[in-house]
């Protein structure tokens, strides 16, 4: 049954105007909400989404959601559920439908039917909170089909926001948008996070906004030199240097072992996070992500980096003998609902057992636990900032917060032109460096290679990164194309 989210505690606005590169951006977000919250006051807006936790919508939700209350603007957010596993089958098929994967003949009379069902449900509890003029905005195709069953008896607007896509059509995704179109008319408008995205269904009624990151958050505030250490060492991500003030996580992170097991990550030869060149991918665990073919790529790397990448200077020559790889995600039972990402962690663990053992030492596979939010952002926060390179390998992404996250912290990136979400934050070898496909071992190889030799090259691309996420991703411009948005459409 859907229930509404408790945001918990999240920075009041003038902690953000505190901040010196933050106040101006934070004014311009301010004025907007003065001018629009008239307009909005009496009603509620209601973020409708299928998870409180995992993922980018539920990272950006909280927010949001905090700072459009402390404008006066009543916010509220709800996360659907459904006691039939079928259900998320269908929705996660939808989904990768969506990113242009998968096979649409799935998506038979018997899906459709349980979709509604679940839908009709949490439209039963949706009903006894919505009020007529108010705003309801409904996140990716999971509740896609509550709006019409709210808007046979209240009258009131409806947004659909969908955060995924793929940049041309193809059977998968036509096949999604078939199964998803009589649910369309439903909506006022429609937002998505590229131009590319917006399907047939709502042209000439769509618009794009860009997702945002906080950066007060713990995810993305800065850390001082001595945090780092500390959260990598409470997590068990590094052995501590030395006696520390903090004690450990109740919840550790866990790496992968020779024999399949996961133990905490610090037990054995500490995998190098405070010394080495360290290169890093944290997501979920989806196949669109491309974990497997960056631990192929890197795998590569190692072994060709004393041949065919070329001859070097000591310092490269010890950048390839150092480097780590460090692919994080959350801890699977955190994901005992998401069928299909503990089979990608299957397929990765299997990936890792066939490698040989020297390189299984240079490769680190960490799971997160999701046990306290608060310490998984710390340790993804760290994380990013210990690494030399970020890695967004995604063979689809719909934008790619962790993208933005670690540009904001002015880790070099490398993702590839075929996802689209990064292709929109990064500009090649200005904000980060882009292949050309994901799946490419030898490019990946190379341009790993290319990046951890350019010393300068890395320090102006994290420059630059994080220049760009100020001036287009973060939550405040995010809102202000929110609030426009709305003030629209309740006129
Ligand atoms: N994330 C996390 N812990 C993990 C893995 C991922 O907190 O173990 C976060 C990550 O930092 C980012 C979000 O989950 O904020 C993923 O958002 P993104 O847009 O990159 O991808 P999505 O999961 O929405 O496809």
């Amino acid at each position: 049954m859907a229930r509404i989210i408790d945001i918990g505690l999240q920075p009041a606005i003038d902690e953000y105007g505190g901040v010196a590169h933050l106040a101006a951006a934070v004014e311009d977000f301010r004025s907007v909400a003065e001018a629009t919250s008239a307009r909005l006051r009496g009603r509620t807006v209601w973020m409708v989404n299928s998870t409180s936790q995992g993922g980018g919508v539920a990272e950006m939700l909280p927010t949001m959601v905090a700072l459009l209350r402390e404008m006066g603007i009543d916010t509220q957010w709800v996360v659907i559920d459904s006691e039939n596993p079928a259900f998320f089958d269908v929705t996660k098929r939808l989904h990768n439908l969506i990113h242009g994967t998968g096979d649409g003949g799935d998506l038979d009379g018997a899906a459709r039917q349980c979709y509604e069902e679940a839908n009709a449900a949490n439209a039963a509890f949706m009903r006894d909170q919505v009020r007529d003029g108010d705003v309801v905005v409904i996140h990716d195709p999971q509740p896609m089909a509550m709006a019409g069953l709210l808007r046979k008896d209240k009258s009131i607007v409806t947004l659909w926001r969908c955060h995924i896509g793929l940049d041309s059509a193809n059977a998968a995704t036509d096949a999604a948008w078939s199964f998803l179109h009589p649910y369309g008319a439903d909506y006022d408008h429609a937002v998505f996070s590229a131009p590319e995205y917006i399907p047939e269904t709502f042209q000439h009624r769509a618009r794009v906004i860009y997702p945002g990151i906080n950066p007060l958050t713990s995810k993305n505030r800065f850390l001082h030199f001595h945090k780092i250490v500390g959260v990598l060492a409470n997590s068990a991500l590094a052995l501590a240097p030395g006696p520390l003030v903090t004690d450990p996580y109740p919840a550790l992170a866990q790496r992968l072992r020779r024999d399949g097991t996961f133990s905490p990550a610090n037990v054995g030869e500490d995998i190098g996070l405070l010394s080495r060149p360290i290169v890093t991918q944290i997501s979920r665990w989806d196949r669109l992500k491309g974990f497997e073919p960056l631990l192929g790529a890197f795998g590569e790397f190692k072994r060709s980096a004393s041949g065919d990448l070329g001859p070097v200077d000591d310092m490269q020559r010890k950048r390839r003998q150092l480097v780590r790889l460090v692919l994080a995600g959350p801890d699977p039972a955190s994901i005992e609902d998401d069928p299909e990402g503990l089979e990608v962690l299957r397929e990765l663990k299997a990936a890792y057992a066939g490698l040989e053992p020297s390189l299984q030492d240079d490769i680190a596979i960490v799971t997160l636990p999701m046990a306290s939010l608060e310490q998984n952002a710390l340790m993804v926060n760290a994380l990013q900032r210990a690494s030399s390179i970020v890695v967004q390998n995604s063979i689809r992404e719909g934008f790619g917060l962790t993208v933005a996250e670690a540009m904001w912290k002015r880790v070099p990136v490398l993702s590839n032109t075929q996802a689209c979400g990064p292709r929109h934050q990064i500009r090649d070898h200005i904000d980060g460096c882009m292949a050309s496909d994901p799946t490419d071992r030898k490019e990946i190889a190379r341009l790993l290679d290319d990046m951890l030799r350019d010393v300068d090259g890395r320090a102006a691309w994290g420059r630059s990164a994080q220049r760009r996420v100020h001036r287009q991703f973060l939550v405040f411009r995010q809102l202000i194309a929110w609030l426009e948005l709305w003030d629209e459409v309740v006129r």
